[in-house]
């Protein structure tokens, strides 16, 4: 059930690598159309969760669910990835070659759902649909455009296009807006407030700037240390939080 409650729930995960623990007892539970911000130090374990919640890495205890009821953990990867779940790496990945609305176009025509083949003409709504997303991904004027020559920034909109092209329940985001100008993290804080609330967000982020627009004062962040949760709260509180100035400051 998506219209309300739980998107996604990690209850006491724990992943080891060779005796390690990337994640322990990690418990995170993140609303439906919720945009929680995830910060922490360099192997807090922040992409350790992003694979446990894709399938990508299988923890050895605790449990994981999409929305209420679906089990996350006994599903595989390219399951999960077809359930609403979308996932953004740091670097973009876009078809350079391609124009920026044959990029949309071929993922639309990538979800099963969409049942549309390579060689079907795009229907009416579906056209409707990536004007929409080239409208929120502010590349409107650039659809013809090749997408290499596209700027790192307008590249990083595009492939969340891609994305949201799939129409995913929740999107999780690695840094993305690492290596971008000030006025492109900002127009990706107004995208990414655009998206909250039809969407649930996951963003991974060290820019502190950006987490402060993205939250707005009010909403709740997520500190991770040492794979599990030190803090939750408002930016301002976790940062004046002296567990949280003591592991950022001790490295
Ligand atoms: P973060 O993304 O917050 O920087 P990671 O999830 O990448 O943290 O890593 C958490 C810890 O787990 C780090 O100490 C890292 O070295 C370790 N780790 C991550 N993946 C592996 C792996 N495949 N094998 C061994 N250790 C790993």
């Amino acid at each position: 059930d998506f219209t309300q409650g739980v998107a996604l729930y990690l209850d006491d995960i724990t992943v080891s690598f060779d005796g390690f623990r990337a994640l322990n007892k990690l418990s995170l539970a993140i609303n439906v159309g919720e945009l929680r911000c995830i910060i922490g130090p360099n192997g807090a374990g922040k992409t350790t969760m992003m694979d446990v919640i894709t399938g990508k890495t299988r923890p050895d205890a605790g449990k994981a669910s999409f929305g209420s009821t679906i089990d996350l953990l006994r599903l595989r990867e390219n399951e999960i990835a077809q359930i609403g779940i979308g996932r953004k790496f740091q670097k973009p990945t876009v078809y350079e070659q391609l124009s920026v609305f044959e990029n949309l176009e071929l993922a639309l025509k990538a979800d099963r759902r969409a049942r549309a083949s390579l060689f079907h003409r795009l229907s009416g709504e579906q056209l409707d649909r990536i004007g929409e997303i080239l409208q929120l991904i502010h590349l409107k004027g650039e659809a013809q455009r090749t997408a290499g020559l596209l700027s790192h920034g307008q590249k990083q909109w595009l492939e969340i296009g891609m994305l949201l092209m799939q129409d995913p329940k929740l999107l999780l985001l690695d840094e993305p807006v690492a290596g971008m100008t000030d006025e492109e993290t900002e127009r990706t804080a107004e995208l990414f407030l655009s998206l909250e609330g039809q969407h649930s967000l996951v963003v991974v982020e060290h820019d502190m700037k950006f987490v402060d627009q993205l939250t707005e004062g009010r909403k709740k962040v997520t500190v991770l240390h040492e794979g599990s949760v030190l803090a939750e709260g408002r930016l301002a509180e976790v940062q004046a939080n002296e567990k949280v100035v003591e592991v950022y400051l001790g490295r």
